[in-house]
């Protein structure tokens, strides 16, 4: 069917990996078997620990003068590549699709879209979001006492970022960083280096200061050695997002350091569909939530309950829209299913398929490879008779395959919701929003919808992240923006004429006034708290002696 989807730079090239060879990534596209041969060559090489201490180090050398410039000028940049990619968007949209396989339309939609706004977001608003503010100190004010936390920027910020959304989850990462006033050193995944090294382009075209956002291409030795680097090197935090095995690695070669992590890791992201929903939407949501990205998405439905009294007619409509889906070739517009983005993926969802159909669960829909397509194609597969002890359950399937179980009652609902190591996202579908907010409460995860699936990451004023496995820290949001600063807390004393009554020397009258203050001072009354002015000065004047 189709020849067009990028494979790795060793799969397409043979290339071995040095940290001195360059490595050449893309395929050759074949339009005709001897003439027309239309060769794409791009260069991303393997880069090793010295190169890592480089990019380090200019990262590290550049980011003091970029800290001392104002929002406005940070958002100038930001604002001038959110330009760039305007004028460049189905060019950038079509690299993302040959590089992973995935329909131009969500290229755009899942990726470029939310990208655009979140430039837009935090270029308008991290000064606010960032603003110092006060703390209430309660009754410490009374004694001239003031409290304020201001952000600083951290230093250079390692990114490390999967294939599945190449473009969106790394820029996303990146524009919050740089605003914050930190200089980035990201590390692509080798599956997806073209986007990445085309965020770099963006942001050079853009005027962004060199050393500002340097990107290190490599495979898993070229983020080991980034996280091996540590404080030492000049890298004050990793953001990194994938998988749970790698999440553990990168966690304990960043403690060897102490450098501080988010982790955003996988997913079994459960939808459960109850009695009182929409079933046409519930059912299209469940599709689309389940095969967009060609199911290679952390918050991807994982997992489907619904209610036994409507099981069959919810059924009936998703193997209904599930067959009625177009898979072709990701370039063609009205494609809506493309490829996987690697085989060893495409392995993992067949594994899961047999081991749960060797248990007895049965197929309604697709099953199996698409044999002869020129990609790694998994057709949109919906399983029923699934239970807790199939793989397909229980480990992250990440492919398009939609397995569903049914319950009895609410109660049942959310314990089976619950019953994985996973936390990332939830979906809850009901017309009842009152019951839907009242059972999100219940659920063990970092994102709970009423009414969606899936689409919340595309939110940049929201956080994102997950609890259990899915990892810890959050992206996006405000809270998103706070991994990305160091708060300070500035206390002034106002009254420094006045020795405080708990220094030295330490006396009865102390030791009295000391009993008032838990009784009085610590009751947050400032009726009770006035009541001390008289032991307090009787302290002041027994200091002055
Ligand atoms: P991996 O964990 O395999 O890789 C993630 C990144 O880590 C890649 O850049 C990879 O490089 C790099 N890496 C590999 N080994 C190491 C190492 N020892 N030290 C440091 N970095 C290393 O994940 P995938 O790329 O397979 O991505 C899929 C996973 O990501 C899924 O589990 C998915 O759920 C999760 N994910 C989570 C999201 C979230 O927000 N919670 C969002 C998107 C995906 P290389 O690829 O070159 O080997």
């Amino acid at each position: 069917m189709i020849a067009t989807q990028y494979s790795t730079a060793s799969e397409a090239t043979g290339c071995q990996h040095s940290t001195t060879v360059l490595r050449v990534l893309g395929i050759i596209e074949c339009r005709h078997p001897v003439a027309s041969l239309a060769v794409l060559y791009w260069v991303a090489p393997l880069m090793g620990a010295a190169e890592v201490l480089s990019a380090l180090n200019r990262a590290q050398a550049a980011q003091p003068a970029w800290a001392s410039l104002s929002f406005r000028d940070r958002a100038r940049v930001v604002l001038q590549a959110r330009k760039i990619v305007l004028a460049e968007l189905d060019e950038i949209g079509t690299l993302i699709s040959r590089e992973t396989g995935k329909p131009s339309a969500e290229a755009l939609s899942m990726e470029i879209v939310p990208g655009l706004d979140l430039m837009h977001y935090f270029a308008r608003h991290t000064a606010r979001l960032l603003q110092p503010h006060k703390i209430d100190i309660g009754q410490y004010w009374l004694m001239g006492r003031s409290s304020q936390v201001v952000y600083k920027p951290l230093g250079v910020i390692g990114i490390i970022s999967p294939w599945n959304f190449p473009w969106a989850t790394p820029l996303a990462e990146v524009v919050m960083a740089l605003m914050a006033g930190n200089s980035v050193v990201l590390k692509p995944s080798e599956l997806t280096p073209l986007t990445a090294l085309k965020i770099g382009e963006v942001f050079q075209r853009a005027r962004l200061p060199k050393g500002l956002l340097e990107i290190v291409t490599g495979d898993g030795t070229t983020g080991a050695a980034l996280t091996d680097a540590g404080p030492e090197a000049g890298l004050a935090k990793i953001m990194f997002t994938g998988s749970v095995a790698t999440g553990k690695r990168v966690a304990a070669s960043a403690a060897k350091h102490l450098t501080p992590t988010v982790l955003e890791l996988g997913g079994k992201d459960p939808m459960i569909v109850l009695e009182d929903a929409n079933l046409q939407s519930a059912a299209r949501a469940a599709i689309w939530g389940a095969f967009c990205n060609a199911g290679q998405a952390c918050a991807s439905v994982e997992r489907c309950y619904v209610h036994e009294s409507i099981a069959p007619r919810f059924i009936e409509l998703v193997v209904k829209e599930t067959l009625a889906l177009k898979q072709d070739n990701p370039a063609e517009s009205e494609v809506d299913v493309g490829a996987m983005s690697n085989e060893r993926q495409l392995r993992i969802v067949e594994e899961h398929i047999s081991d749960a159909l060797e248990r007895g669960a049965r197929v309604l829909a697709g099953g199996k490879r698409v044999k002869n397509s020129g990609g790694w194609f998994h057709e949109p597969t919906v399983v029923t008779e699934v239970d807790h002890s199939m793989d397909l359950m229980r480990d992250e399937t990440f492919g398009p395959v939609l397995p569903i179980l049914t319950f009895k009652t609410d109660d049942e609902a959310i314990k089976l919701a619950n019953d994985s190591v996973y936390g990332l996202t939830a979906s809850i579908w009901t017309r009842n929003i009152a019951r839907g907010r009242r059972l999100a409460t219940k659920v063990d995860a970092g994102t709970i919808m009423v009414n969606e699936v899936v689409y919340t990451h595309a939110l940049a004023q929201t956080p994102w992240g997950g609890v259990k496995q899915s990892g810890y820290g959050r992206t996006h949001g405000r809270l998103g923006l706070l991994e990305l600063v160091s708060p300070q807390h500035i206390h002034i004393n106002r009254l420094s004429f006045l020795p405080d009554v708990w220094w030295f020397r330490y006396s009865t009258g102390a030791s009295l006034l000391f009993h008032s203050l838990a009784k009085h001072f610590t009751s947050g009354s400032i009726i009770q708290s006035s009541l001390l002015l008289p032991q307090m000065i009787k302290r002041w004047r027994e200091r002055r002696d």
